[in-house]
């Protein structure tokens, strides 16, 4: 079987569960596309899983309240084991990066990191994945009975739910003493989607002049549409913006329904992180900006006249 793990919040699951899906229906292998939903109080989160993978396990256990890597890395490992999984996916987040190698280990399995394409190839599974800072993407192959691959969020289209809904079966788990405790947690107080769960996402570069600019047009922007906010990075490395809000190579890959570029050049490397965006729509002073042999809607102007009057618009029909 397809082994994926589901990252889940507050009873949803991520949009990676989604692409990670993509992923795995696209390589037609052996086997049930299987869903392992891990925590406490995990029904709705299962429910969703369900329209998306053949069958669900759901491991809902009061030791599973808090991620750990070291105890979901054994409850991951054992059900790939009891299961035959071939094919472990799991999102290349910041947690799945902590556990993959961990579950790699116990499944004696090769370990594919970060990857942006994914197929069969012969026996083998092969995969895309930058590197060199990203200056160049390689293609690996693994060849085992198990293999480890994380997904980078971003990468693949998300999947669209089965129109019927999977088998869910609750599964035993034998845990190891958790050695971690999250003693505190500071949650920053922000309304805003995150970047990677959001179908309209409003980008701005250093056309946008100033970090001031920046918090009234492209934050005034995003408000009014509930879009993710993004910058390039002249703007992250200008200090205008937070590193996390960078995509391109060497940031974020985005892939919203709508991405607005506002005064962004459209560099190549911008370009890899939100190029495969299902509509987009830029505004740029400059007739031959390169963004515009990517748009699908360009706006030529001064962004400083256009979007204020943009903002306007939408809150008067707000
Ligand atoms: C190894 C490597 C990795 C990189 N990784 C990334 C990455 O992850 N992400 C990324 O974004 N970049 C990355 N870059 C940098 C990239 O090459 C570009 O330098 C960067 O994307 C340019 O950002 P920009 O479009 O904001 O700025 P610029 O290229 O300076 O473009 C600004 C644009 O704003 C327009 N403009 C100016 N004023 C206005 C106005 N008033 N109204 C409308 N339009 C206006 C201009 O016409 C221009 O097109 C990387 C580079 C390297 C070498």
């Amino acid at each position: 079987m397809i082994l994926m793990v589901a990252e889940h919040a507050n009873g949803k699951l991520s949009k990676s569960v989604y692409e990670m899906t993509e992923a795995a229906r696209t390589l037609q292998r052996e086997g049930p596309i299987t869903l392992l939903v891990l925590g406490k109080e995990v029904s709705k989160a299962a429910a969703e899983a369900a329209l998306l993978a053949d069958q669900v396990l759901v491991g809902d256990l009061p030791a599973l309240a808090e991620y750990d890597a070291e105890v979901w890395a054994a409850a991951i490992a054992q059900i790939a084991q009891e299961g035959e999984a071939h094919t472990i996916l799991m999102s290349a987040t910041r947690s799945g990066r902590e556990c993959s190698p961990r579950v790699a280990v116990k499944c004696d399995a090769a370990l594919m990191e970060d990857a942006i394409s994914l197929s069969v190839v012969g026996d083998a599974l092969e995969a895309e994945r930058y590197t060199f800072l990203t200056r160049v993407t390689e293609r690996v192959r693994a060849r085992g009975p198990v293999t480890v691959v994380t997904i980078k969020p971003g990468a693949f289209t998300p999947a669209k739910p089965n129109g019927s809904a999977a088998e869910q079966y609750d599964v035993e788990l034998t845990l190891p003493e958790r050695r971690l405790n999250v003693t505190q947690r500071m949650t920053e107080k922000s309304e805003r989607i995150a970047l990677a769960e959001a179908d309209s996402v409003v980008a701005g570069g250093r056309g946008v002049g100033t970090p001031e600019a920046f918090a009234e047009l492209v934050e005034g922007l995003a408000d009014q549409l509930g879009a993710g906010v993004a910058a390039t990075r002249a703007v992250v490395d200008a200090g205008w913006r937070p590193y996390a809000e960078q995509v391109g190579q060497t940031g974020k890959t985005v892939q919203p329904k709508i991405y607005w570029a506002l005064g962004i050049s459209g560099a190549v490397q911008h370009l890899s992180g939100m190029g495969k965006s299902k509509m987009i729509i830029a505004i740029n002073k400059d007739a031959e900006a390169p963004i515009f042999k990517d748009t699908d809607y360009g706006i030529v102007g001064d962004l400083k006249e256009i979007v204020p009057a943009l903002i306007r618009e939408l809150k008067t029909t707000a």
